[in-house]
């Protein structure tokens, strides 16, 4: 049974201010988690990992700076720690991006800036972030009071590492597996034995004691011929906690093509398969459209969310080809107030609805510089915010 009630009185009781937000705003919270069961794992009541713990300080933040301060801060960040990666996925956010990358000193002071902004959930991305050897002591940098997820090839772990990064307060881990078959993941990832290194990672999570979570980027076939429920009956298979399901996005210039990008109807296919396997209480199934579909807390890129790569450049989400400015360059704070004067809150993926000007203003660069980037933006037409956001706002917040 969907955890309605574990849910919301594990939130409440950890976060009594919480009450002090309108009755809207609860109101909507309540219909939202009653979508998911609360597991627990290492004491973290976990509705799902796109969210800090419910009984965290991480959360606690969430609601006294976001839900009730107003923050203009992000809530939600992702940092590369590397750009180095052994496999060569054909959808990478990252694959056509460079620079000088920024060393662990550079890390530190930007997960530190950007929790001082607000930011609550950190993912740790890449390239493949184990390859970073700091990567344990940028965890603990960070996860007092900030929920640190990692996303991982798997390239690289063992189970000291996996115990070190449990140790240094790690929240959840997804690693990444796209098919149930060997041959056609390794092919998409462009590295034979790609499979076998993702099972045996999660293998090593799962016995390290940490929440263990798949990510899948489902392609557009897969969507189509109806073989997502084969593949979350594989997920399930494993054992593990959750399957983190986003589509293949237009990020990349290989995937600027209209038969590639998923459409709302498609988008709403996979909201109800998600619904359909929380409702029978087991592995949790948590699809990125449907948590920032227009009906629950939209797409807040730029707004709510920010992406620092590997060499600094700074993105209003991983999946946007733009850069506002680089770290090395500017406080982050300083392009975040820019990046985030240009940007709106959405109901519809900012990256699916406008990948159809990125070759106008991509001229061959990528990311996208900051002028461009800008251009781009104004170009650009929002749709109006999410629901979530219309209710913690009260009224709609267009950019036109
Ligand atoms: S652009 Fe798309 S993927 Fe990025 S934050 Fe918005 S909805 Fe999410």
């Amino acid at each position: 049974m969907p955890g309605t009630l574990s849910a919301l009185s594990a939130s409440v009781a950890a976060n009594p201010r919480i009450l002090q937000a309108k009755p809207s705003v609860n109101l909507f919270l309540v219909r939202y988690m009653r979508k998911f069961n609360v597991r627990k794992v290492g004491g973290h009541l976990i509705l799902h990992s796109h969210l800090p713990p419910l009984n965290s300080r991480a959360y606690a933040r969430f609601v006294d700076e976001h839900l009730l301060g107003g923050s203009p801060g992000p809530s939600h960040a992702q940092v590369g720690l590397t750009n180095a990666c052994p496999q060569r996925c054909v959808y990478c956010y990252n694959r056509d991006r460079s620079g000088r990358r920024m060393d662990t000193p550079a890390i530190l002071r930007t997960v530190e800036a950007l929790r001082k902004m607000g930011v609550v959930w950190l993912g740790l991305t890449g390239g493949e972030p184990l390859l970073n050897k700091d990567i344990a002591a940028i965890i603990r940098h960070a996860s007092e009071d900030c929920a640190v997820k990692l996303f991982t090839t798997g390239c690289g772990l063992t189970p000291a590492l996996a115990s070190d990064l449990k140790a240094a307060g790690l929240y959840s881990v997804c690693v990444s597996l796209d098919h149930w078959e060997a041959e056609v993941h390794d092919r998409g990832r462009g590295y034979p034995g790609a499979f076998r290194e993702a099972l045996r990672a999660v293998e090593t999570f799962k016995a390290a004691g940490l929440d263990t979570g798949v990510s899948a980027v489902l392609s557009k076939e897969m969507i189509r011929s109806g073989l997502t429920e084969a593949f979350l009956d594989f997920l399930q298979s494993l054992e593990v906690d959750e399957a983190w399901l986003s589509e293949a996005k237009p990020s990349v210039q290989a995937f600027w093509k209209e038969d590639l990008v998923i459409t709302e109807a498609e988008r709403d296919l996979l909201a109800e398969t998600q619904d359909r396997w929380n409702k029978r209480g087991r592995m949790t199934v948590n699809y990125l459209g449907h948590f920032e579909s227009g009906r629950h807390f939209g797409c807040n890129a730029g707004t709510k969310m920010i992406y620092v790569d590997a060499f600094g450049e700074v993105s209003p989400c991983v999946f946007a080809p733009m850069t506002f400015g680089n770290v090395h360059d500017a406080p982050v704070e300083d392009i975040w107030s820019r990046m985030r004067a240009e940007f709106s809150p959405a109901s519809a993926c900012f990256t699916n609805a406008n990948f159809r000007l990125f070759p106008k203003y991509s001229a061959g660069r990528m990311p996208i510089p900051p002028e461009d980037s800008v251009a781009l933006v104004r170009e650009a037409p929002f749709t109006p915010p999410g629901k979530f956001v219309r209710l913690v706002n009260g009224r709609r917040r267009d950019k036109s």
